[in-house]
């Protein structure tokens, strides 16, 4: 059974704009949120890139074998080369730690990027005769860095510009290059640096984009147009056996209010359904403004019926929230779209499941919560409406009397 996840309210104006340098979202949040879904993805890449890396760098130590020969340099620099492959190593470790965070990944590609480079510029250090090679070795390298090993692009930049400004002086103070072979050498490797910068910041788009389009269908197949509160689908699908799943684990409450607009077809009738849809949205708003962000949610049950879904809340603290949002929203008028002010009213019905007893709670289904919470509107509509009816409030009628045990009597 999938879990609930926090789905963003699609706003590309917003939430999904990109930054311009780095191409990553603005929002700190939508950020987190992106790297948290694409961290499956970050990880399979960084594993593979540092098994490649590990091993090349070490099958390498043959290029040394060919220049040096076997000498006490050529031992150095295979020690270096190990160094490498021992920080993949780590990083790998830290990779396959369970729940580990982008952070640590991230964490581990910059180790494994410092340790490269500085590998490299051993390398280069001790076998001054190849100056040529080692500038191809550095751009592959660079290329690598940028778009391969996935880390926070800021991070690679700043690590390629250190490598490529030591590179350069490395080159400078060895003096086997001639100025112009100098030059065009260090023309190279910034032109690398761009290229590199340019295609991470282009992947950086491509992935985002592919993200807000998931989160456009994603919004689209769990809200409701209308009123942005989720749907019926979503709520059967995953909504409610996750939160009764999460009520027994804990031993919790949680608490159900049906409500239901007044008289809406009225609404319609007088005002025209323009008009009606404004009123929905207005009721809806409402709603989600009294209800808590993450933890709380409001389904769009039917046209003008609406379910709230309340962890960790008894039936008491749904009937105080209910009778809040019953009273402001009598005091709530909606504009339509001809300036004509509308007024409404709205009914509730509210129950709650204790999973503190423990007994009967296996009865507990979405109809059978759903179904009490219906009959507790029904008497609040026959009452004459705009009111709030609880199971086990004082004014419960004998109608309930079948339902204890399982709905919290407070
Ligand atoms: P009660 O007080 O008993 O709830 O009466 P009511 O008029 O609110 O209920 P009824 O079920 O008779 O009418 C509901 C109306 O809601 C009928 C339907 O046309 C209207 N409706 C359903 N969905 C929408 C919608 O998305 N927009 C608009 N404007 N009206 C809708
Ligand atoms: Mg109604
Ligand atoms: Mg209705």
């Amino acid at each position: 059974m999938a879990e609930p996840t926090e789905v963003p309210r699609f706003d590309a104006e917003t939430n999904f704009k990109l930054d311009r340098l780095w191409s990553e979202f603005e929002d700190a949040s939508v950020e987190q949120e992106f790297q948290h879904h694409h961290r499956i993805a970050t990880h399979t890449t960084l594993v593979r890139t540092l098994v490649f890396s590990g091993v090349f760098y070490v099958a390498f130590a043959f290029s040394d074998i060919a220049a040096l020969g076997y000498s006490r340099t050529t031992f150095v620099l295979f020690l270096a080369r190990c160094g490498l492959a021992l920080t993949c190593v780590v990083g790998l470790r830290v990779a396959s730690l369970l729940h580990v965070s982008v952070a640590s990944l991230r964490a581990a590609a910059s180790a494994v990027e410092i340790v490269g480079f500085t590998g490299f510029m051993m390398i280069t250090w001790l076998r001054p005769n190849g100056m040529a090679t080692h500038c191809m070795s550095m751009c592959i390298l660079l290329i690598v860095v940028y778009n391969f090993i996935p880390n926070k692009l800021i991070w690679a930049l700043l690590i390629s510009l250190a490598a490529t400004i030591a590179f350069i002086a490395i080159s400078a103070a060895l003096k086997t290059l001639d100025s112009s072979a100098l030059l065009t050498s260090s023309m190279l490797l910034v032109f690398t640096n761009v290229l590199g910068y340019v295609t991470a910041r282009r992947h950086n788009r491509l992935v985002r984009d592919e993200f807000c389009q998931h989160a456009l269908l994603r919004n689209l197949s769990v809200r409701d147009y209308l009123t942005d509160c989720f749907n019926r689908r979503y709520l059967t699908d995953v909504l409610f056996d996750a939160e009764l799943r999460r009520t027994r684990l804990y031993k919790s409450k949680l608490a159900v209010i049906l409500c239901d607009i007044d008289h809406f077809k009225q609404i319609n009738d007088s005002y025209g359904h323009p008009a009606g849809d404004a009123v929905l949205r207005t009721f809806a708003a409402l709603l989600l403004a009294h209800t808590r962000h993450e933890v709380d949610s409001v389904i769009r049950y039917g046209g003008e019926e609406f379910l709230l879904l309340l962890p960790q809340t008894d039936v008491a603290g749904a009937t105080v929230l209910a009778e809040r949002m019953r009273q402001s929203f009598e005091l709530t008028t909606t504009r339509a779209w001809d300036g004509r002010e509308i007024r409404s009213t709205a009914s509730f019905g509210v129950v709650a499941v204790d999973c503190a007893g423990g007994s009967g709670l296996d009865l507990v289904t979405e109809e059978s919560l759903v179904g009490a919470a219906d009959a507790q509107l029904y008497r609040a509509k026959n009452a004459g409406r705009n009111r709030v009816c609880a199971s086990g409030a004082p004014s419960a009628p004998d109608q309930d009397a079948g339902q204890e045990g399982v709905f919290a009597v407070t």
